[in-house]
């Protein structure tokens, strides 16, 4: 029997264990936190993925989450635009669904280690503590950025700043009525866009991402008070709403730029291999999807994982970037909220564009 190791036990390592023990392999995934744990994350899971999480044997187990189907997004002076999306998402807290993964893949006799990988090649893994590992393949699902981004020179984490790596992701569970289950609203601020949506037990996840150019010299309940409240849409959503944690999530160097699929022969899915602005709200649908192209590649050789990703994600990952690019400008929000609301086909035309087909 085959053995992967697979580095990093997010949604996409996670899924692709799962998916290898289903289909015959033995799989061990090295993460370096324990479950469940909490993640910076808008927690809105495309409906694009639930065929995989069936097949996965965990999407009955979402029954309870809300069910997401009506898109609000507003401009920074609060203009409003709101349509139907037709293909939607489930809300989930990310504390659940990667602890609803882990259990699956013990259920199915995946191996954890739960150490920091320090170094890795095709056949080889070591943790930092001095441990080595061998396999007949390695794969890495260390997500946006790792010490192994840094370990391998990785060409997106040496580059210096530009519109794309500079951003900050701030998170909260909040206690809010102003949100009904079927809504996820994006508000949008100067150098910014804030996600809210309910997840399971009623709880709402409000998730924002923030150029590092305005965080500057500011703490977050300044950042909060003196950029995002001038959108009165949060203004209200802070004011009305209970923080369910003592203080937010945040990560730092957010880097949206374009990443290489293979370095020192560990060739990666998920966030490894290229991250999607979260304004397209898919990051772990394609987390999984490409979860699903390398456990295919692996059990038929025939299937080059690096030619199918390049056909189905990377023009996504390319329209993502192009859209962030545009977005945290004042003026180009509202213009484009207003178009929106002039020619409501168009906002539709935008959010199909960020959501795939089935898989
Ligand atoms: C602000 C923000 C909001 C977002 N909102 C959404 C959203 O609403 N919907 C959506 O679909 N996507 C969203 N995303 C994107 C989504 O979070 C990611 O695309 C998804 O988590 C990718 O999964 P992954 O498994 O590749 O990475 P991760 O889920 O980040 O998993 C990587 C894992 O690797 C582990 N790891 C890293 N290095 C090592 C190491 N050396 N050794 C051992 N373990 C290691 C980490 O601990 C982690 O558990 C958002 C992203 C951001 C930044």
């Amino acid at each position: 029997m085959k053995h992967i190791g697979v580095i990093g036990g997010g949604i996409a390592g996670l899924g692709l264990s799962i998916d290898l023990a289903k289909r015959g392999f033995k799989a061990t995934v090295f993460e370096k936190n324990r479950y469940p744990n909490h993640k910076v994350c808008g927690e809105y899971v495309s409906a694009e993925a639930s065929p995989y999480l069936n097949y996965l044997g965990v999407l009955i187990k979402m029954s309870d989450c809300p069910r997401i189907n009506q898109l609000e997004v507003s401009s920074p002076k609060g203009r409003i635009f709101k349509t139907k999306m037709k293909m939607g998402g489930i809300g989930i807290s990310r504390y659940a669904f990667d602890d609803l993964l882990y259990k699956r893949a013990l259920e199915l006799k995946v191996d954890f280690v739960f150490e920091e990988v320090a170094e890795a090649n095709e056949t080889e893994i070591s943790t930092k503590a001095d441990k080595t590992f061998q396999f007949d393949r390695v794969i890495g699902s260390f997500g946006k950025r790792s010490n192994l981004d840094l370990k391998w020179n990785r060409a997106f984490a040496m580059k210096s700043k530009n519109s794309l790596n500079q951003w900050v992701g701030i998170k909260y569970h909040i206690d809010y009525d102003g949100i009904d289950d079927k809504t996820i609203a994006l508000h949008n601020f100067d150098h910014g866009y804030c996600g809210i949506s309910k997840v399971e037990k009623g709880r709402a996840c409000l998730c924002y991402l923030v150029s590092s150019k305005v965080m500057k010299n500011k703490t977050i309940p300044e950042l909060e008070a003196e950029v995002l409240k001038r959108n009165p849409h949060l203004k209200t959503i802070f004011e009305k709403s209970s923080s369910l944690y003592d203080k937010p999530l945040a990560i730092s160097q957010i880097s949206f730029d374009k990443k290489t699929l293979k370095q020192s022969n560990v060739s990666f899915i998920g966030d490894a291999a290229g991250l999607i602005t979260p304004l397209c709200g898919n990051g772990m649908s394609l987390a999984l999807r490409s979860a699903k192209m390398m456990a295919e590649s692996i059990s038929d050789d025939s299937l080059e994982y690096e030619v199918h990703w390049k056909k189905v994600i990377a023009p996504r990952l390319w329209w993502g970037r192009q859209i962030q690019r545009g977005f945290g400008n004042v003026r180009l929000s509202e213009v484009l909220v207003a178009i929106c609301r002039l020619f409501p086909f168009l906002g539709k035309f935008l959010v199909s564009k960020s959501h795939g087909d089935e898989f």
